[in-house]
Protein backbone atom coordinates (compact mmCIF):
# COMPACT_ATOMS: atom_id res chain seq x y z
CA UNK A 1 0.00 0.00 0.00
CA UNK A 2 1.35 3.55 -0.74
CA UNK A 3 2.38 5.59 2.31
CA UNK A 4 3.19 8.88 2.88
CA UNK A 5 6.32 8.74 2.54
CA UNK A 6 6.34 7.24 -0.89
CA UNK A 7 3.60 10.03 -1.79
CA UNK A 8 6.49 12.27 -0.58
CA UNK A 9 8.91 11.36 -2.76
CA UNK A 10 6.09 10.65 -6.01
CA UNK A 11 5.23 14.57 -5.06
CA UNK A 12 9.43 15.43 -5.25
CA UNK A 13 9.95 13.70 -8.08
CA UNK A 14 6.66 15.84 -10.23
CA UNK A 15 8.22 18.61 -8.86
CA UNK A 16 11.64 17.65 -9.99
CA UNK A 17 10.09 16.62 -13.64
CA UNK A 18 7.71 19.64 -14.17
CA UNK A 19 8.83 22.59 -12.32
CA UNK A 20 5.80 24.74 -11.54
CA UNK A 21 7.59 28.21 -12.54
CA UNK A 22 8.11 27.22 -15.68
CA UNK A 23 5.72 24.81 -17.03
CA UNK A 24 2.39 25.70 -18.13
CA UNK A 25 -0.31 25.38 -15.39
CA UNK A 26 -2.41 22.75 -18.29
CA UNK A 27 0.45 20.90 -18.27
CA UNK A 28 1.24 20.32 -14.92
CA UNK A 29 -1.87 19.48 -14.07
CA UNK A 30 -2.23 16.14 -16.53
CA UNK A 31 1.06 15.57 -15.36
CA UNK A 32 0.33 15.29 -12.21
CA UNK A 33 -3.02 13.37 -13.02
CA UNK A 34 -0.98 10.95 -14.75
CA UNK A 35 1.27 10.56 -11.70
CA UNK A 36 -1.98 9.43 -9.66
CA UNK A 37 -1.23 12.65 -6.98
CA UNK A 38 -4.44 13.94 -8.71
CA UNK A 39 -6.84 11.81 -6.25
CA UNK A 40 -5.08 9.20 -4.57
CA UNK A 41 -7.71 7.14 -3.26
CA UNK A 42 -8.52 6.81 -7.13
CA UNK A 43 -7.10 3.69 -9.07
CA UNK A 44 -4.01 3.46 -10.65
CA UNK A 45 -4.29 4.96 -14.50
CA UNK A 46 -7.06 7.10 -13.21
CA UNK A 47 -5.21 9.77 -11.47
CA UNK A 48 -4.91 8.13 -7.97
CA UNK A 49 -2.84 5.12 -6.72
CA UNK A 50 -5.49 3.41 -4.91
CA UNK A 51 -4.07 4.80 -1.47
CA UNK A 52 -6.09 5.75 1.74
CA UNK A 53 -8.03 9.33 0.79
CA UNK A 54 -6.91 10.99 3.73
CA UNK A 55 -3.26 10.67 2.63
CA UNK A 56 -4.27 13.28 -0.17
CA UNK A 57 -3.37 16.30 2.36
CA UNK A 58 0.55 14.64 2.13
CA UNK A 59 0.25 15.75 -1.49
CA UNK A 60 -1.68 18.41 -1.54
CA UNK A 61 0.66 20.77 1.26
CA UNK A 62 3.66 19.51 -0.34
CA UNK A 63 2.03 21.13 -3.87
CA UNK A 64 1.11 24.24 -2.73
CA UNK A 65 4.16 24.91 -0.67
CA UNK A 66 5.99 24.43 -4.01
CA UNK A 67 3.32 26.97 -5.78
CA UNK A 68 1.80 24.39 -8.00
CA UNK A 69 -1.01 25.31 -9.51
CA UNK A 70 -4.52 23.76 -8.50
CA UNK A 71 -7.32 22.49 -10.72
CA UNK A 72 -9.40 25.44 -9.49
CA UNK A 73 -11.99 22.97 -7.57
CA UNK A 74 -14.91 25.70 -7.21
CA UNK A 75 -15.46 26.43 -11.11
CA UNK A 76 -15.20 22.03 -11.62
CA UNK A 77 -17.33 21.32 -8.48
CA UNK A 78 -20.40 19.01 -10.18
CA UNK A 79 -17.57 17.15 -12.06
CA UNK A 80 -15.16 16.61 -9.02
CA UNK A 81 -17.74 16.20 -6.46
CA UNK A 82 -20.50 14.04 -8.31
CA UNK A 83 -19.84 13.07 -12.11
CA UNK A 84 -16.88 11.37 -10.84
CA UNK A 85 -17.67 9.41 -8.29
CA UNK A 86 -20.73 8.79 -10.29
CA UNK A 87 -18.61 7.34 -13.23
CA UNK A 88 -15.86 5.72 -11.29
CA UNK A 89 -18.80 3.34 -9.49
CA UNK A 90 -20.58 2.72 -12.59
CA UNK A 91 -18.69 4.03 -15.75
CA UNK A 92 -16.98 1.08 -17.60
CA UNK A 93 -13.32 1.24 -18.34
CA UNK A 94 -13.63 2.94 -21.33
CA UNK A 95 -15.97 5.71 -19.91
CA UNK A 96 -13.65 5.87 -17.19
CA UNK A 97 -10.94 6.64 -19.82
CA UNK A 98 -12.58 9.28 -21.78
CA UNK A 99 -13.83 11.13 -19.26
CA UNK A 100 -12.07 11.36 -15.64
CA UNK A 101 -8.55 13.15 -16.84
CA UNK A 102 -10.46 16.06 -18.55
CA UNK A 103 -12.60 16.22 -15.62
CA UNK A 104 -9.98 16.41 -12.97
CA UNK A 105 -7.56 19.27 -15.14
CA UNK A 106 -10.77 21.32 -15.99
CA UNK A 107 -10.94 20.64 -19.39
CA UNK A 108 -13.86 19.92 -19.68
CA UNK A 109 -16.83 21.35 -17.49
CA UNK A 110 -19.93 19.43 -15.99
CA UNK A 111 -23.33 19.69 -15.18
CA UNK A 112 -26.08 17.70 -13.62
CA UNK A 113 -29.54 17.30 -15.60
CA UNK A 114 -31.15 15.79 -12.97
CA UNK A 115 -34.43 18.62 -11.47
CA UNK A 116 -37.26 19.34 -13.34
CA UNK A 117 -40.48 21.68 -13.37
CA UNK A 118 -42.35 19.00 -11.54
CA UNK A 119 -39.49 16.56 -9.92
CA UNK A 120 -37.58 18.65 -6.98
CA UNK A 121 -37.71 17.16 -3.98
CA UNK A 122 -39.96 14.19 -5.86
CA UNK A 123 -36.93 13.44 -8.37
CA UNK A 124 -38.29 10.19 -8.75
CA UNK A 125 -41.16 11.36 -10.82
CA UNK A 126 -38.92 13.28 -13.59
CA UNK A 127 -40.96 12.68 -16.86
CA UNK A 128 -37.75 13.65 -19.67
CA UNK A 129 -38.11 10.81 -22.18
CA UNK A 130 -35.01 8.63 -23.53
CA UNK A 131 -36.34 6.01 -26.29
CA UNK A 132 -33.81 3.89 -27.58
CA UNK A 133 -33.40 4.05 -31.31
CA UNK A 134 -30.90 1.85 -32.83
CA UNK A 135 -27.36 2.32 -30.82
CA UNK A 136 -28.67 5.63 -29.69
CA UNK A 137 -31.35 7.05 -27.06
CA UNK A 138 -33.72 10.07 -28.12
CA UNK A 139 -34.20 12.52 -25.65
CA UNK A 140 -36.86 15.13 -24.95
CA UNK A 141 -37.89 16.92 -21.78
CA UNK A 142 -37.00 19.84 -19.69
CA UNK A 143 -34.47 20.56 -16.97
CA UNK A 144 -34.80 23.42 -14.69
CA UNK A 145 -32.07 24.93 -11.57
CA UNK A 146 -29.09 23.83 -14.09
CA UNK A 147 -25.97 25.18 -12.69
CA UNK A 148 -23.29 25.62 -14.90
CA UNK A 149 -24.59 24.83 -17.45
CA UNK A 150 -23.37 27.83 -19.93
CA UNK A 151 -20.06 26.95 -19.14
CA UNK A 152 -20.72 23.11 -19.30
CA UNK A 153 -19.00 20.48 -22.22
CA UNK A 154 -20.82 17.46 -20.20
CA UNK A 155 -23.79 16.70 -18.13
CA UNK A 156 -24.52 13.67 -15.84
CA UNK A 157 -28.35 13.19 -16.99
CA UNK A 158 -31.25 11.17 -15.43
CA UNK A 159 -34.63 10.33 -18.09
CA UNK A 160 -37.39 8.04 -18.06
CA UNK A 161 -36.97 4.96 -20.03
CA UNK A 162 -40.15 2.70 -18.74
CA UNK A 163 -43.06 4.83 -18.01
CA UNK A 164 -44.79 1.40 -17.71
CA UNK A 165 -42.57 0.91 -14.76
CA UNK A 166 -42.83 2.47 -10.76
CA UNK A 167 -41.15 5.83 -10.87
CA UNK A 168 -38.27 4.74 -9.18
CA UNK A 169 -37.56 1.47 -11.72
CA UNK A 170 -38.02 3.20 -15.12
CA UNK A 171 -35.17 5.66 -14.82
CA UNK A 172 -31.82 5.20 -16.92
CA UNK A 173 -28.65 6.92 -16.03
CA UNK A 174 -26.70 9.23 -19.28
CA UNK A 175 -23.74 11.68 -19.97
CA UNK A 176 -25.11 14.36 -22.26
CA UNK A 177 -23.19 16.44 -24.52
CA UNK A 178 -24.25 19.65 -23.83
CA UNK A 179 -23.02 20.82 -27.45
CA UNK A 180 -25.61 18.34 -29.31
CA UNK A 181 -28.18 20.58 -31.26
CA UNK A 182 -30.81 19.79 -29.35
CA UNK A 183 -30.07 20.76 -26.20
CA UNK A 184 -31.23 24.53 -25.66
CA UNK A 185 -29.45 26.44 -22.48
CA UNK A 186 -31.03 29.68 -21.25
CA UNK A 187 -30.33 31.64 -18.01
CA UNK A 188 -32.61 32.24 -15.14
CA UNK A 189 -31.72 35.15 -12.86
CA UNK A 190 -31.53 34.76 -9.17
CA UNK A 191 -32.01 36.65 -5.96
CA UNK A 192 -28.58 37.66 -5.83
CA UNK A 193 -28.81 38.84 -9.45
CA UNK A 194 -26.42 36.86 -11.25
CA UNK A 195 -27.74 33.55 -13.36
CA UNK A 196 -25.51 31.13 -12.30
CA UNK A 197 -28.17 28.18 -12.76
CA UNK A 198 -30.22 27.74 -16.22
CA UNK A 199 -32.95 26.04 -17.42
CA UNK A 200 -32.35 23.73 -20.06
CA UNK A 201 -34.30 22.05 -23.10
CA UNK A 202 -33.74 19.00 -24.86
CA UNK A 203 -35.43 18.42 -28.42
CA UNK A 204 -34.42 15.33 -30.02
CA UNK A 205 -31.23 15.09 -28.17
CA UNK A 206 -28.72 11.86 -29.46
CA UNK A 207 -27.43 9.96 -27.07
CA UNK A 208 -25.02 7.01 -28.12
CA UNK A 209 -25.61 3.95 -25.60
CA UNK A 210 -21.72 3.91 -25.19
CA UNK A 211 -22.58 7.28 -22.29
CA UNK A 212 -24.90 5.19 -20.43
CA UNK A 213 -23.66 4.64 -16.75
CA UNK A 214 -25.31 1.81 -14.95
CA UNK A 215 -27.64 -0.72 -16.61
CA UNK A 216 -31.15 0.14 -18.43
CA UNK A 217 -33.99 0.75 -15.84
CA UNK A 218 -31.22 0.88 -12.89
CA UNK A 219 -30.82 4.97 -12.98
CA UNK A 220 -32.35 5.57 -9.31
CA UNK A 221 -29.84 3.50 -8.16
CA UNK A 222 -26.56 5.56 -9.93
CA UNK A 223 -28.17 8.42 -8.93
CA UNK A 224 -28.27 7.90 -5.11
CA UNK A 225 -24.49 8.00 -5.51
CA UNK A 226 -24.37 11.50 -7.14
CA UNK A 227 -26.76 12.62 -4.50
CA UNK A 228 -25.31 11.30 -1.41
CA UNK A 229 -21.79 12.61 -2.81
CA UNK A 230 -23.42 16.03 -3.58
CA UNK A 231 -24.21 16.99 0.13
CA UNK A 232 -20.38 16.22 0.73
CA UNK A 233 -19.62 18.38 -1.89
CA UNK A 234 -21.45 21.33 -1.09
CA UNK A 235 -21.68 20.74 2.82
CA UNK A 236 -18.20 19.20 3.40
CA UNK A 237 -15.79 20.60 1.59
CA UNK A 238 -12.41 21.11 2.85
CA UNK A 239 -11.34 24.64 3.99
CA UNK A 240 -8.67 26.00 6.14
CA UNK A 241 -10.14 27.45 9.93
CA UNK A 242 -12.17 30.30 9.12
CA UNK A 243 -12.50 29.74 5.62
CA UNK A 244 -16.04 29.41 5.18
CA UNK A 245 -18.87 32.28 5.64
CA UNK A 246 -17.37 32.93 9.44
CA UNK A 247 -14.16 34.10 7.69
CA UNK A 248 -15.16 37.53 6.37
CA UNK A 249 -17.84 38.17 9.48
CA UNK A 250 -14.73 37.56 12.04
CA UNK A 251 -12.58 39.91 9.74
CA UNK A 252 -15.11 42.78 9.68
CA UNK A 253 -15.55 42.04 13.20
CA UNK A 254 -11.56 42.33 13.93
CA UNK A 255 -11.07 45.41 11.67
CA UNK A 256 -14.29 47.83 13.04
CA UNK A 257 -14.40 48.05 16.58
CA UNK A 258 -16.87 50.46 15.98
CA UNK A 259 -19.90 48.17 14.81
CA UNK A 260 -19.30 45.47 17.53
CA UNK A 261 -22.26 45.14 20.47
CA UNK A 262 -22.18 42.91 23.22
CA UNK A 263 -25.24 41.13 21.99
CA UNK A 264 -23.30 40.78 18.40
CA UNK A 265 -20.31 39.53 20.42
CA UNK A 266 -22.05 36.43 21.95
CA UNK A 267 -24.02 35.70 18.74
CA UNK A 268 -20.39 35.65 16.42
CA UNK A 269 -19.07 33.44 19.31
CA UNK A 270 -21.55 31.10 19.19
CA UNK A 271 -21.32 30.95 15.31
CA UNK A 272 -17.55 30.55 14.87
CA UNK A 273 -17.18 27.97 17.64
CA UNK A 274 -20.27 25.81 15.56
CA UNK A 275 -18.31 26.79 12.38
CA UNK A 276 -15.52 25.23 13.94
CA UNK A 277 -17.01 22.14 14.90
CA UNK A 278 -19.08 21.73 11.26
CA UNK A 279 -15.61 22.07 9.79
CA UNK A 280 -13.87 19.45 11.85
CA UNK A 281 -16.75 16.89 11.65
CA UNK A 282 -16.57 17.42 7.55
CA UNK A 283 -13.01 16.69 8.27
CA UNK A 284 -13.63 13.25 10.09
CA UNK A 285 -16.22 12.71 7.55
CA UNK A 286 -13.49 12.82 4.70
CA UNK A 287 -12.14 10.45 6.47
CA UNK A 288 -14.87 7.25 7.04
CA UNK A 289 -15.03 8.02 3.19
CA UNK A 290 -12.08 5.91 2.93
CA UNK A 291 -13.76 3.07 3.81
CA UNK A 292 -16.62 3.67 0.42
CA UNK A 293 -19.24 5.75 -0.52
CA UNK A 294 -20.92 8.30 1.91
CA UNK A 295 -24.05 7.38 3.81
CA UNK A 296 -27.08 9.37 5.32
CA UNK A 297 -24.46 11.54 7.41
CA UNK A 298 -23.23 13.85 4.36
CA UNK A 299 -27.38 14.86 4.51
CA UNK A 300 -26.70 15.59 8.41
CA UNK A 301 -23.08 18.26 7.15
CA UNK A 302 -25.27 19.70 4.60
CA UNK A 303 -27.94 20.63 6.93
CA UNK A 304 -25.27 22.13 9.36
CA UNK A 305 -23.79 24.09 6.33
CA UNK A 306 -26.78 25.65 5.25
CA UNK A 307 -28.00 26.47 8.67
CA UNK A 308 -24.76 28.10 9.53
CA UNK A 309 -24.38 30.06 6.65
CA UNK A 310 -27.83 31.40 6.84
CA UNK A 311 -27.33 32.75 10.02
CA UNK A 312 -24.18 33.97 9.86
CA UNK A 313 -24.51 36.11 7.14
CA UNK A 314 -27.70 37.31 8.37
CA UNK A 315 -25.43 38.23 11.21
CA UNK A 316 -22.55 40.20 9.10
CA UNK A 317 -25.75 42.13 7.38
CA UNK A 318 -26.92 43.29 11.11
CA UNK A 319 -23.55 43.87 11.78
CA UNK A 320 -22.33 46.23 9.24
CA UNK A 321 -25.61 48.23 9.75
CA UNK A 322 -26.92 50.28 6.86
CA UNK A 323 -23.96 49.37 4.87
CA UNK A 324 -25.14 45.40 5.07
CA UNK A 325 -27.48 44.83 2.56
CA UNK A 326 -25.73 47.63 -0.05
CA UNK A 327 -25.16 45.76 -3.20
CA UNK A 328 -22.62 46.32 -5.59
CA UNK A 329 -23.85 45.28 -9.52
CA UNK A 330 -27.23 44.13 -10.13
CA UNK A 331 -25.94 43.39 -13.80
CA UNK A 332 -26.78 40.02 -14.59
CA UNK A 333 -23.96 37.89 -14.49
CA UNK A 334 -22.75 34.72 -15.75
CA UNK A 335 -20.36 33.47 -13.36
CA UNK A 336 -18.14 30.79 -14.13
CA UNK A 337 -18.30 28.94 -10.80
CA UNK A 338 -19.91 28.92 -7.89
CA UNK A 339 -18.85 30.90 -5.10
CA UNK A 340 -20.98 31.33 -1.36
CA UNK A 341 -18.68 33.52 0.34
CA UNK A 342 -17.15 35.69 -2.51
CA UNK A 343 -18.49 39.72 -2.85
CA UNK A 344 -20.08 41.68 -0.72
CA UNK A 345 -22.14 41.07 2.40
CA UNK A 346 -25.37 41.68 0.74
CA UNK A 347 -24.03 38.76 -1.67
CA UNK A 348 -23.56 36.29 0.93
CA UNK A 349 -26.49 37.03 2.60
CA UNK A 350 -28.45 36.68 -0.67
CA UNK A 351 -26.98 33.94 -1.70
CA UNK A 352 -27.30 31.87 0.96
CA UNK A 353 -30.46 31.52 0.58
CA UNK A 354 -30.12 28.99 -1.99
CA UNK A 355 -28.06 27.20 0.12
CA UNK A 356 -31.30 24.91 1.86
CA UNK A 357 -32.77 24.25 -1.66
CA UNK A 358 -29.69 23.07 -3.86
CA UNK A 359 -28.61 19.51 -3.19
CA UNK A 360 -31.88 18.77 -2.05
CA UNK A 361 -33.82 20.76 0.47
CA UNK A 362 -33.22 20.96 4.46
CA UNK A 363 -36.22 19.51 4.58
CA UNK A 364 -36.13 16.48 2.95
CA UNK A 365 -32.53 16.25 4.44
CA UNK A 366 -34.34 16.42 8.06
CA UNK A 367 -36.74 12.95 6.38
CA UNK A 368 -33.21 11.60 5.51
CA UNK A 369 -32.01 11.77 8.64
CA UNK A 370 -35.01 10.60 10.24
CA UNK A 371 -35.29 7.35 8.53
CA UNK A 372 -31.49 6.38 8.19
CA UNK A 373 -29.93 7.80 10.96
CA UNK A 374 -32.55 7.81 13.65
CA UNK A 375 -34.34 4.78 12.22
CA UNK A 376 -37.73 6.73 12.69
CA UNK A 377 -40.68 5.34 10.41
CA UNK A 378 -40.68 6.81 6.93
CA UNK A 379 -43.32 8.81 5.23
CA UNK A 380 -46.49 7.08 3.44
CA UNK A 381 -45.31 6.32 0.16
CA UNK A 382 -48.48 5.29 -1.52
CA UNK A 383 -46.90 5.44 -5.21
CA UNK A 384 -44.13 3.02 -4.78
CA UNK A 385 -45.55 0.15 -6.78
CA UNK A 386 -48.21 2.36 -9.37
CA UNK A 387 -46.72 2.37 -12.97
CA UNK A 388 -45.51 6.23 -13.21
CA UNK A 389 -47.43 7.06 -16.44
CA UNK A 390 -51.06 6.10 -13.91
CA UNK A 391 -49.68 8.72 -11.55
CA UNK A 392 -51.39 11.71 -10.82
CA UNK A 393 -49.45 14.70 -12.43
C1 LIG B 1 -28.76 27.53 -6.20
C2 LIG B 1 -29.36 26.25 -6.71
C3 LIG B 1 -28.65 25.46 -7.60
C4 LIG B 1 -29.22 24.27 -8.10
N1 LIG B 1 -28.49 23.53 -9.00
C5 LIG B 1 -29.05 22.42 -9.54
C6 LIG B 1 -28.36 21.68 -10.56
O1 LIG B 1 -27.25 22.03 -10.97
N2 LIG B 1 -28.95 20.60 -11.11
C7 LIG B 1 -30.18 20.17 -10.69
O2 LIG B 1 -30.63 19.15 -11.19
N3 LIG B 1 -30.87 20.84 -9.74
C8 LIG B 1 -30.35 21.97 -9.16
N4 LIG B 1 -31.03 22.68 -8.20
C9 LIG B 1 -32.39 22.26 -7.86
C10 LIG B 1 -32.59 21.70 -6.48
O3 LIG B 1 -32.03 20.41 -6.35
C11 LIG B 1 -34.10 21.69 -6.22
O4 LIG B 1 -34.53 23.04 -6.22
C12 LIG B 1 -34.46 21.04 -4.91
O5 LIG B 1 -34.22 19.67 -4.95
C13 LIG B 1 -35.95 21.30 -4.53
O6 LIG B 1 -36.81 20.98 -5.57
P1 LIG B 1 -37.94 22.03 -6.03
O7 LIG B 1 -37.28 23.34 -6.30
O8 LIG B 1 -38.70 21.40 -7.14
O9 LIG B 1 -38.87 22.24 -4.77
P2 LIG B 1 -40.06 21.27 -4.28
O10 LIG B 1 -39.58 19.86 -4.31
O11 LIG B 1 -41.28 21.61 -5.05
O12 LIG B 1 -40.21 21.70 -2.78
C14 LIG B 1 -41.03 22.83 -2.37
C15 LIG B 1 -41.04 22.85 -0.84
O13 LIG B 1 -41.69 21.67 -0.34
C16 LIG B 1 -40.85 21.02 0.61
N5 LIG B 1 -41.01 19.57 0.50
C17 LIG B 1 -41.05 18.84 -0.64
N6 LIG B 1 -41.16 17.51 -0.36
C18 LIG B 1 -41.21 17.42 1.00
C19 LIG B 1 -41.30 16.31 1.90
N7 LIG B 1 -41.40 15.05 1.46
N8 LIG B 1 -41.29 16.57 3.24
C20 LIG B 1 -41.19 17.86 3.70
N9 LIG B 1 -41.10 18.94 2.88
C21 LIG B 1 -41.09 18.73 1.55
C22 LIG B 1 -39.45 21.43 0.22
O14 LIG B 1 -38.56 21.33 1.32
C23 LIG B 1 -39.65 22.88 -0.22
O15 LIG B 1 -39.64 23.73 0.89
C24 LIG B 1 -30.50 23.87 -7.68
C25 LIG B 1 -31.22 24.67 -6.78
C26 LIG B 1 -30.67 25.86 -6.31
C27 LIG B 1 -31.46 26.70 -5.34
Amino acid sequence: MTDAAELRRRTAELLAANPPATTDRLDFLKARFDAGLAWVHYPEGLGGLAAPRSLQAVVDTELEAAGAPDNDPRRIGIGLGMAAPTILGYGTDEQKRRFLRPLWVGEEVWCQLFSEPGAGSDLAALGTRAVREGDDWIVNGQKVWTSSAHVARWAILIARTDPDRPKHRGITYFVCDMTDPGVDVRPLRQITGEAEFNEVFLTDVRIPDAHRLGEVGDGWRVAQTTLMNERVSIGGMRIPREGGMIGPVSKTWRERPELRTADLHQRLLTLWVDAEVARLTGERLRQQMVAGQPGPEGSGMKLAFARLNQEISGLEVELRGEEGLLYDDWTMRRPELVDFTGRDAGYRYLRSKGNSIEGGTSEVLLNIVAERVLGLPSEPRTDKDVAWKDLAR
